[in-house]
């Protein structure tokens, strides 16, 4: 098994040298990339186990003076939106809805930055009773995490027999009036058999579905390459029930290619973020939820804003430090480079 570190940091980044870096204000990298799109991990708790991202007995957990309040999460929301030329921001964890105080944080970033759209990506348990206060306090978009329509299938996965709650959450997502909900599915061989069940569900349900590949994130380390799916596998299922026509993509660097359902109206979506790379239009910024920048899902170093924040730094100090961080990030994820190493941090250690 695969140590799972949430420490932060998990490892300073080298000293990043900045000599170089053109003057400006934005989240630039080394590769001419431009960070719009924050991330911020809220919580390494969750109410599921899913067994490609946490480990069976939780995370360690994070102490409770560590995690971000809302009014510093507000505050850095502000310093992205106004100093960094971000754009959006997606809550995320963990489970992001286990955070009892999500509507504040929520509340203090539409406060401090009200141009910037907020959205969630969440497993939807509980979602039903929060739905009013999360819209209220500036919810845009959500995503919603389902793999499987099968209960058993479904409590196999997560290790928790919590389908009808998720069902309960996307249900009350799109009944709120939210439009597109996006529902994700991580692609694996055990999601084939039940994938056209779930198509034919989410056609029902009004949801936008999108298979992702599944990535070397699991915190138990039993990823393999040669076992991945891919989408050439998944359409051949999917076929054998639907007819499914490519639609050419609009912008090249979404990343999920998409394929309409004939005789339905709807589309369904595979984010191939394993065989079709997406590193060099990476647009992604992160904040773990103690508050460290990770400017790549899969490098393990860490800039720790914390300190700054909490020691008095005002905010241009802090967009320094920030941008600093990602003027290091990394090319990519190098998944098919030899002597790739996964990282030491799972999906849900450092926020999907
Ligand atoms: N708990 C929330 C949820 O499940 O939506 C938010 C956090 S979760 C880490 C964010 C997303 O990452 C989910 O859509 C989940 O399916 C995806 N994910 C987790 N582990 C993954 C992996 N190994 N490969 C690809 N996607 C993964
Ligand atoms: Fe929890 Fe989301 Fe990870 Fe599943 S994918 S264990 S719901 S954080």
């Amino acid at each position: 098994m695969t140590a799972v570190n949430i420490g932060t940091p998990l490892r300073l980044p080298a000293v990043v040298d900045v000599s170089d870096r053109p003057a400006g204000a934005d989240l630039l990298d080394r590769f001419g990339r431009t960070a719009r799109d924050l991330r911020i991990s809220v919580t390494e708790k969750c109410s599921l186990r899913c067994t490609y991202c946490m480990p069976e007995e939780g995370l360690p957990a994070i102490a409770r003076d560590a995690l971000l309040t809302p009014a510093e999460i507000g505050r850095l929301a502000g310093i992205a939106h106004h100093r960094l030329g971000v754009r959006e921001v997606r809550f995320t964890g963990g489970e992001p809805l286990m955070r009892a105080d999500l509507a504040e944080i929520l509340a203090a970033t539409r406060a401090a930055a009200p141009g910037l759209a907020i959205a969630l990506t969440t497993n939807g348990i509980g979602l039903d009773k929060r739905l009013p206060a999360l819209l209220a306090a500036g919810l845009g978009r959500v995503n919603i995490s389902l793999d499987t329509v099968d209960r058993e299938h479904f409590a196999r996965l997560t290790r928790r027999d919590r389908l009808p709650a998720v069902l309960d959450g996307i249900r009350a997502a799109r009944a709120a009036g939210l439009d597109p909900v996006k529902v994700n599915a991580v692609l694996m061989r055990e999601t084939l058999a039940g994938a056209a069940d779930l198509l034919a569900w989410s056609i029902d349900a009004g949801v936008h579905l999108r298979f992702i590949e599944q990535m070397p994130l699991d915190a138990d380390g039993v990823w393999s390459r040669e076992a991945l799916i891919d989408a050439e596998e998944l359409l051949a299922v999917l076929g054998r029930r639907f007819v499914l026509e490519p639609i050419d993509r609009e912008d090249p660097s979404a990343p999920a290619e998409l394929w309409r359902v004939a005789g339905t109206g709807a589309t369904v979506g595979v984010i191939a973020s394993v065989t079709r790379s997406f590193c060099a239009e990476c647009d992604r910024t992160r904040l773990t939820a103690t508050g460290s920048v990770a400017p790549c899902l899969f490098g393990d170093d860490e800039t720790p804003l914390a300190p700054l924040l909490r020691g008095g730094a005002d905010d241009e100090a802090l967009a320094v430090a920030w941008r600093t961080a990602m003027w290091g990030k990394q090319a990519g994820h190098g998944m098919d480079a030899a002597g790739f190493q996964r990282p030491e941090r799972s999906m849900g250690a450092i926020g999907g």
